[in-house]
């Protein structure tokens, strides 16, 4: 079974409809301001349109016809670059000893609601960081984050990429400990506790030194970019942000695409973005 045969095949499994299908050796050679994604991607779903041009750092957000405000580099702070340490020396540990302290952490409240914090998994040298927002009911039990229908969605839109979980792939989370609301649901993490979690992150963030990070949904960009948390994420997508010098491009959360499969062929636009500003800083 061929690469392609073999991510369709996942997508149909999963009933999610378009299938994302990237044509090889395209992204060697495209250049930003001609490329369009017809010219890198095919959906088998003739209605759903696919994105405009991609532009990095120009991109505006107009053009994925879900926010009429225009993306300006301006309009994007710049990323903190120096590690907020709230307890420990958190910016000299180790692996294991990040850890240790990450399981045992009462920094917030999350900690009374977990079952066990969920670190992170993969490639502890990947090229390619994604981070979510925080754990969930399964991520929660299973201590890993993005298992259960959106970890199965994020791990096709890796073999989409090219890419597999635990190979040249790390994902976390912003908090990690699963936040949830008085019915016991999974909630977004408040800001207060994603200041007391991100130094955890900021830590991975160093050791990993990635070359990419692909921030998973509204949540989770604002976190790491520190920006004002009534940006909508349509203001966020279409542009490279940085992150103490490490290019990030944001997208939708699996579990949002999951419910919303029109917004799949933005969220493969973006993910275009993303190899494709992985692709310029490996070749520059
Ligand atoms: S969410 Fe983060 S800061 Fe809060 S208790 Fe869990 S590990 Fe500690």
């Amino acid at each position: 079974m061929s690469n392609q045969d073999r991510r369709i095949a996942f997508l149909q499994e999963m009933g999610l409809g378009p299938v994302w299908s990237q044509r090889t050796a395209v992204l060697q050679t495209l250049e930003p301001e001609a490329a369009a994604p017809e010219e890198v991607t095919e959906f088998i779903e003739d209605s759903v349109a696919v994105a405009t041009p991609l532009r990095v750092a120009e991109q505006s957000a107009s053009a994925w016809g879900d926010d009429d405000v225009a993306i300006t580099p301006a309009a994007v702070p710049a990323a903190p670059t120096a590690l907020v340490q709230p307890a420990t020396n958190i910016g000299s540990m180790n692996w294991d000893q990040l850890k240790a302290v990450v399981s045992s952490c009462t920094e917030c409240g999350l900690c009374k609601g977990r079952t066990q914090t969920v670190f992170g998994v993969g490639d502890q040298k990947a090229k390619w960081l994604f981070v979510g927002e925080g754990p969930g009911r399964n991520e929660d039990f299973q201590g890993e984050p993005f298992v259960g229908p959106a970890g199965k969605l994020l791990d096709n839109m890796f073999v989409a990429m090219g890419l597999k979980r635990g190979e040249n792939t790390y994902i976390a989370n912003i908090v990690k400990c699963r936040p949830t609301d008085e019915n016991k649901r999974d909630r977004a993490p408040v800001a207060a506790e994603s200041d007391a979690c991100l130094p955890y992150l900021q830590r991975q963030i160093e050791l990993i030194n990635p070359t990419v990070i692909v921030a998973l949904g509204k949540t989770a960009a604002l976190s790491l970019l520190k920006l004002d948390p009534a940006t909508p994420v349509a203001r966020l997508r279409g542009t490279v942000h940085r992150y103490a010098d490490i290019p990030v491009v944001v997208t939708y959360h699996p579990a949002y695409l999951l419910r919303t499969l029109k917004d799949k062929s933005k969220a493969w636009a973006d993910l275009c973005l993303a190899m494709q500003t992985y692709a310029d800083k490996a070749n520059g």
